[in-house]
């Protein structure tokens, strides 16, 4: 099986920085129907200064590249999203460790703990319209395909293709946690502004890992 390396990894920050860059406008978009109109400003924020950082000097191994990646965020960007995908990167690290490289199962292991995260800080369940709604069917998915012998290439694209329809299935719900949950029901009708650049984390994965 291939394993993921760390330039890959890198890679794969770099891209999810470049879609929610090139998106920031239409996450504000979203953001402004049902919340406070920053999740474009501050993922492309969040992101810019990871990059940067990164830039500056790229740790050897994982456990040391997504604390790196995970501190920028949670002190880069104030909104909920900061600490959210900044924990969700620190607990992927603390379980991927000091290697210079993931095969399927590590990067399966350091998902699910980064979703752990999540979990942990925003205590979001199935359908409260968040970006759980996005990263939990994506990991299933990778799991499940993992689980049918596919490649890291094969189950990363699969996990994006569920990140997807994760997001698209936010568009009915009302929303229970966060910003938009004060909304109530005029939430319902609008894409998660969330769940919508998780979509673009595995769309970035799948990329770095093709
Ligand atoms: P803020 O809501 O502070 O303005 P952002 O606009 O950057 O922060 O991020 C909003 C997104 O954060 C939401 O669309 C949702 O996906 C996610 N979110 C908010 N609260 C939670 C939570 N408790 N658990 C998981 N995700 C959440
Ligand atoms: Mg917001």
């Amino acid at each position: 099986m291939v394993d993921v390396s760390i330039p890959q990894l890198v890679d794969w920050l770099s891209r999810f920085r470049d879609l929610v860059t090139e998106n920031r406008a239409y996450l504000t978009e979203l953001d402004s129907a049902i919340g406070d109109a920053d999740h474009g400003s501050n993922m492309a924020r969040g992101m810019g200064a990871v990059m940067d950082k990164l830039g500056a000097a790229t740790p050897a191994t994982a456990d040391e590249l997504f604390k790196t990646v995970g501190m920028t965020l949670v002190s880069s960007v104030g909104g909920a999203s900061g600490p959210l995908y900044g924990t969700f990167f620190l607990r992927f690290g603390t379980t991927a460790g000091a290697v210079s490289q993931l095969d399927a199962a590590a990067l399966s292991a350091a998902l699910h703990a980064g979703l752990g995260g999540v979990l942990a800080r925003g205590k979001a369940e199935a359908g409260d319209k968040t970006m759980f709604d996005a990263m939990n069917p994506a990991i299933e998915a990778l799991d499940a395909a993992i689980a049918g012998g596919a490649d890291v290439a094969a189950a990363t694209s699969a996990a994006a293709q569920a990140a997807a329809a994760g997001r698209d299935a936010t568009e009915p719900l009302v929303a229970r946690k966060g910003r938009a949950s004060y909304l109530g029901d005029r939430s319902a009708g609008h894409l998660d502004p969330g769940a919508t650049s998780t979509a673009y984390l595995f769309t970035a994965l799948a990329a770095a890992t093709a």
